[in-house]
């Protein structure tokens, strides 16, 4: 085993778990055991809870523009340790390592927003009668919880945790158990940052820790951010013991691609969006809508898709239960008459045996009620549908359930226009494949692929994580007496 057994991080320190349960860490790289990974119970959290509450007065009244000094340190320490941090991303995640330097930087990117903060939430003052006046603040709520995925082990981490903490909240957070160890470095660079014990704890589980978080009095709002299926069950029961939730689902981002598109630039796009990350990220895009006459930008979409090599410049897919998943939505395809132009199945990588790739694939004459259309399949795979109209493609994209991205590829900007008010997603691309909308813009889907209000990153989470105070002052009697003061 590479490294130690992994424990939670408590009070600022590392700590192990009540329980004897673990799972194995398993590089997707090359099969490495990599660590094991506590499954805690409500006890660990109680605790985590515990340590958080404590710290809250203290952190919750240090003025903010004192709390965003740690994440100005935060950053530098991420830009100090990105080869080490994006190396750890790889191991554990499988992405390749410009993949894992990318979501390092944006890591960076997440903690300098932060440190604008004390910018952005200035309250509001009015007379709003004859010698009153009105003001608001932003407070912060107490304890907060983060459920994170595997597909980011640090980026999805660093959505929530410098807006929260530096707008004053103290938080737990749920690592993914497939990726658990970039946390516990996040962990000590923000101790080094000097952030106060206690405001920031990693407590690392499975199903059981959910549950508890979604369940714990003290606890004040959770975040989620992973599969619909667990959203649903996240925001319901988080909801439902009256905390304040925003859970992000999954995707199935639809590309429109029209005739007058510009081939190279459209199949470059095309390509990336799929393969990047190994098709692991809730903005890949997975199907696409040929509208007309587009022949000559599949077959360059194809060649694009042939240049893209598992282990060189497209990574693992997170274990052999995905890599399996994924190999049985392209085999259904095909039996169901679609044609694989380009084929990922059964790819090994040499020297790395135990490794889980799938080979980048390109699925044609895929139909709207097959299975690889209709799912997300989270894989190198992208499926094309064909249509004659761009109303027939706007149809296929307003009915499948999710609403993460979507983009159209095209020269002409009525029609790209036309396509951004029809298309029902939270983010729309006009000839980018993966259209993040970075800081300080926010990251939200709809439809299934987000359940609450707000998005999850930039200006729009304050909202999320703080709640509004409304003080009416009047400091002077001559101002007399009226109903409304
Ligand atoms: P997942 O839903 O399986 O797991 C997410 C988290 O929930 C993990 O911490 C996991 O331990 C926990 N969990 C899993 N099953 C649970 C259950 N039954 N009850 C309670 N908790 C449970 O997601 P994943 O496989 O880790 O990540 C991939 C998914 O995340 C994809 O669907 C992807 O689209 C989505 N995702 C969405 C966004 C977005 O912004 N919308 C961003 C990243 C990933």
């Amino acid at each position: 085993m590479k490294y130690s057994a992994i424990q939670n991080y408590i009070n600022g320190q590392f700590v192990p778990a009540s329980t004897t349960r673990t799972i194995d860490v398993i590089s997707p790289v090359d099969g490495t055991k990599l660590s094991t990974v506590p499954m805690s119970s409500s006890k660990d959290l109680d605790q985590a809870v515990k340590a958080a509450k404590a710290a809250f007065p203290a952190w919750s009244k240090t003025p903010i523009k004192e709390r965003v000094q740690v994440f100005f340190k935060y950053k530098y320490l991420i830009e100090k340790h990105l080869k080490e941090l994006s190396e750890l991303c790889t191991e554990e995640n499988g992405k390749t390592y410009n993949e894992s330097v990318a979501e390092i930087e944006k890591c960076v990117e997440l903690a300098e927003f932060a440190t604008s903060l004390p910018q952005l939430i200035t309250g509001e003052v009015l007379e709003v009668s004859k010698g009153v006046e009105c003001r608001t603040e932003h407070a912060p709520l107490g304890v907060i919880a983060s459920i994170v995925p595997f597909n980011f082990p640090s980026m999805v981490p660093n959505w929530t945790i410098p807006n929260a903490i530096a707008l004053g909240n103290c938080m737990i957070i749920k690592p993914s158990e497939k990726v658990p160890l970039s946390c516990g470095r996040l962990a000590e660079l923000l101790k080094e940052a000097g952030l106060p014990d206690g405001v920031f704890n990693v407590v690392h589980g499975d199903v059981e820790i959910v549950e508890a978080i979604c369940d714990h009095p003290d606890i004040e709002a959770v975040s989620f951010v992973g599969s619909t299926k667990v959203a649903k069950i996240v925001y319901q029961r988080a909801t439902h013991n009256y905390k304040r939730c925003l859970a992000l689902g999954g995707a199935k981002n639809h590309l429109m691609v029209l005739p007058d598109a510009i081939p190279a630039m459209t199949a470059q796009n095309v390509a990336a969006s799929m393969s990047g990350c190994a098709g692991q990220r809730c903005m890949a895009a997975s199907a696409m809508v040929a509208v007309g006459s587009v022949e000559h930008i599949i077959e360059k979409i194809c060649e694009e898709a042939r240049k893209i090599i598992p282990g060189q410049n497209l990574g693992a897919v997170i274990n052999k239960a995905s890599q399996e998943r994924i190999e049985s939505y392209i085999t259904e395809a095909e039996k169901n008459g679609a044609k694989i132009l380009v084929d990922g199945r059964r790819t090994k990588v040499d020297g790395k045996e135990n490794g889980t790739y799938v080979g980048p694939t390109v699925i044609d004459y895929v139909t709207p009620d097959m299975s690889v259309a209709k799912e997300e399949i989270f894989g190198p795979v992208i499926s094309i549908m064909r249509t004659n109209t761009v109303d027939e493609a706007l149809a296929i994209e307003n009915a499948n359930p999710y609403g993460n991205a979507a983009s159209v590829f095209t020269q002409n900007g009525g029609m790209a226009r036309y396509i951004i008010d029809r298309a029902s997603a939270g983010m729309i691309g006009v000839n980018v494949g993966v259209p993040v909308p970075r800081e300080p813009f926010s990251f939200g889907g709809w439809n299934e692929s987000k359940f609450g209000v707000g998005d999850i990153t930039g200006k729009s989470s304050i909202e999320f994580w703080t709640k509004l105070k409304k003080s009416t002052t009047k400091w002077n009697p001559e101002a007399g007496i009226n109903w409304m003061s």
